[in-house]
């Protein structure tokens, strides 16, 4: 199994690479892994103080929830692995508090943390907008979770494709119209013959219209490569792309112990 850099935007947070010489379970191991298994922060429970805002308590704790929050994964425990066994305490859990009295557009960023490391990784998501005399007073508390248990958890958006193979066996007769046909800009003509852009070619989602199109039938063939994928991690902001990997790849490992431990006990 090899790995290579595709492309990282980082302000994005946005990781693409290849991933060669795997299978389908592996990279599909992979992915669930990180979109399952990775531990990241989110409010869990709010106790409302004061809601004198246009939503029920319960939209607004809905709202909050999803918030996502940048996470400390070096200072913090999940509850069911701390010493204090799940009852709470400061390596398990952490407070926000909002209290907001003026009128207009209640942002995350009014969401005061307990700890500077741990707070909303997107200051401007709205929770709620206030009318003159409205106000909002609640305290949160956020743990960390599994994406398993909660999509509010759960780190990014992780999928992969397989890396196309497209070929051209022979020259068509109507390459203007592959051309038109391709969504992905994958093929130009060039002195009246049909050309891979070999810029654009790993946009290729293998719908097969160039196959479909391209006279005589078999002119042009899209295939997909079973044993390399090009793998994208967005990360929704508690996690770097690269962290959410290593921790996938971790949570992996970690089951894999367990599971030789116990297949030595039969
Ligand atoms: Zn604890």
């Amino acid at each position: 199994m090899k790995i290579e850099p595709l492309s990282y935007e980082k302000k994005q947070k946005r990781l693409s690479f290849f991933l060669r010489d795997a299978n389908p379970a592996l990279a599909n191991a992979l992915r669930r892994a990180a979109v399952e298994e990775v531990p990241t922060m989110a409010v869990d429970e709010i106790e409302l103080r004061h809601n004198s805002s246009v939503l029920y308590d319960e939209i607004i704790s809905h709202r909050i929830g999803l918030i996502p929050l940048t996470t400390d994964l070096d200072s913090y425990n999940l509850p069911e692995k701390c010493k204090c066994e799940g009852k709470g305490c400061a390596q398990c859990q952490l407070k926000l508090t909002l209290k907001v009295r003026s009128k207009g557009p209640v942002l995350a960023s009014e969401l005061v943390s307990q700890d500077p490391k741990v707070k909303p990784a997107y200051p401007d998501i709205p929770i709620v907008k206030l009318l003159k005399g409205q106000r909002l007073e609640l305290e949160a508390t956020a743990v960390l979770g599994i994406g398993k248990n909660h999509a509010k958890w759960s780190p990014g958006l992780i999928y992969y494709k397989h890396v196309p193979i497209i070929e051209i066996k022979k020259q068509c007769t109507n390459p203007v119209d592959v051309v038109e046909q391709c969504p992905q800009n994958i093929f130009e003509v060039k002195a009246d013959k049909l050309s891979i852009n070999k810029d654009n070619v790993l946009k290729c989602h293998l719908c097969g219209a160039c196959a479909d199109t391209c006279q005589p039938k078999g002119s042009v063939e899209a295939a997909k490569n079973d044993t390399d994928f090009i793998f994208t991690v967005e990360s929704w902001g508690q996690l770097s792309p690269e962290r959410i990997i290593e921790e996938a790849l971790n949570s992996i490992k970690e089951t894999s112990k367990e599971f030789a431990k116990a297949i030595k006990k039969i």
